[in-house]
């Protein structure tokens, strides 16, 4: 049995994973689930599973547990200590680092310090702490497996040894926005944003979908995940979201993964690699597919994408400063402090400031990612809609 850590257990990965589990019994053993703020979740999840230990990360969300009255059946923690401290405490085979945002870095730079392999959603962690990341895996000799749908697809189309990769077509759907003019960009709402046309997602990744933040942030984790200079990196929308990725040989072969537009798939295969695994979830039927379309995308419209990609060339701190002032952007029109187009724009405006340095330590990772929330909360207070 794989003993398994679910960081994130009460989003949209950690669901999907725990559906996983099921799928898969007397195959894997959830040993900690840690949520944030949705503890009520969290407790039907531990009297599903199980678990050793559940964390609740939210101070107030652990009170209102602890208030509940309600026997778990197992540890109860609190905050990132105590994610922390659960796994000094008890054993586990893998991670699975579905946190949203910045929060997922420390959890998972301790996990891969402890050799502990990692099955990896959590995109901000390598954008942000990719140096510290390497590190950290180079030292322990843990494996990161990709969850990141594209991300897996290109992990599976690789040859192991292969001295011909030319490059990677990393996919994307395009959002909700593609085909919209620029101008009407400036009007979009939360709740436009937030319909995604092809997956279900948390808050935040779907905002960065809208923007293609997310894909500039993929971008930057390929490079990190699979050592492929930016150049050789080209961004495809396709916006069936069949192909999950694709890979250029030299000889002129290309490996595209395809399959539904469903996350177990990626989470399943990083939980049972390399073994891959039959499952009872729906699969593709082609003579459904109209057709699939490939566009380049359009940066003038989608400035995020041309962000992410300049601050990963730029590398250092660059990324890790994109990352953290997208946070603040995200949360800033999700709650309509700014405008979509504003997002872009106070990215740039904050990687624009920062004078990029090497990444010495997480200590110094923090300090960096406070520093570009600070000037992102500036923009934001400043900011007339
Ligand atoms: P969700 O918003 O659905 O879930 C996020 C999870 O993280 C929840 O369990 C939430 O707890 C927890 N969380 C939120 N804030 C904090 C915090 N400050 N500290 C600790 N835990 C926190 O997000 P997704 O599942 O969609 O995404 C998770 C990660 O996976 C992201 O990094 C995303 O980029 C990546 N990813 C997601 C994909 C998807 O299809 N969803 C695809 C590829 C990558 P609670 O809900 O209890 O508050
Ligand atoms: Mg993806």
């Amino acid at each position: 049995m794989k003993r398994l850590a679910i960081l994130g257990a009460t989003g949209s990965i950690g669901t999907q994973t725990l559906q996983v589990v099921d799928a898969f019994p007397g195959q894997f053993e959830v040993v900690i689930l840690a949520g944030h703020s949705n503890w009520q979740l969290l407790l039907q999840q531990a009297e599903k599973y199980h678990p050793a230990c559940i964390v609740v990360t939210e101070p107030t969300a652990y009170e209102k547990l602890k208030q509940e009255n309600r026997d778990p059946g197992c540890a109860v923690l609190c905050g990132m200590q105590g994610v922390l401290s659960a796994l000094d405490t008890y054993q586990i085979d893998m991670l699975v680092g579905a946190m949203s945002g910045a929060a997922g870095i420390e959890p998972t730079l301790k996990a891969l310090e402890m050799g502990i392999d990692l099955a990896l959603a959590n995109k901000e962690t390598l954008v942000a702490g990719g140096d510290l990341v390497r590190k950290a895996q180079q030292k322990s000799g843990a494996k990161i497996l990709p969850v990141d749908s594209e991300h897996s697809a290109i992990f599976q189309c690789i040859e192991p040894g292969s001295k011909c990769l030319n490059k990677i077509l990393l996919t994307a759907s395009g959002g909700p926005f593609r085909t919209w003019d620029k101008e009407a960009l400036y009007q979009v709402t939360p709740a436009q944003a937030l319909k995604h046309p092809n997956w279900s997602m948390g808050q935040k990744i779907t905002i960065d979908s809208a923007t293609l933040m997310n894909k500039g942030l993929e971008v930057i984790e390929a490079n990190w995940l699979f050592g492929v200079d930016y150049d050789n990196i080209q961004v495809l929308v396709h916006p069936q979201s069949i192909i999950h990725s694709m890979v250029e040989y030299g000889d002129g072969t290309v490996l595209a993964h395809l399959g539904k537009a469903d996350m177990r798939i990626p989470i399943q295969y990083a939980l049972t690699w390399p073994e891959r695994a039959a499952n009872p979830f729906p699969k593709l039927d082609f003579t459904k597919l109209a057709g699939l379309e490939f566009f380049d995308p359009d940066y003038d419209k989608f400035p995020a994408l041309a962000l992410a990609f300049q601050a990963g060339r730029t590398g250092k701190s660059a990324p890790a400063v994109l990352n953290g002032a997208n946070e603040i952007a995200v949360a800033a029109f999700l709650k309509e402090q700014i405008g979509f187009m504003d997002i872009p724009a106070l990215v740039g405006w904050v990687v624009e400031q920062h004078n990029p340095v090497e990444i010495e330590s997480f200590a110094h990772l923090l300090e960096i990612d406070r520093w570009a929330r600070n000037q992102a909360e500036l923009f934001v207070k400043n900011h007339k809609k």
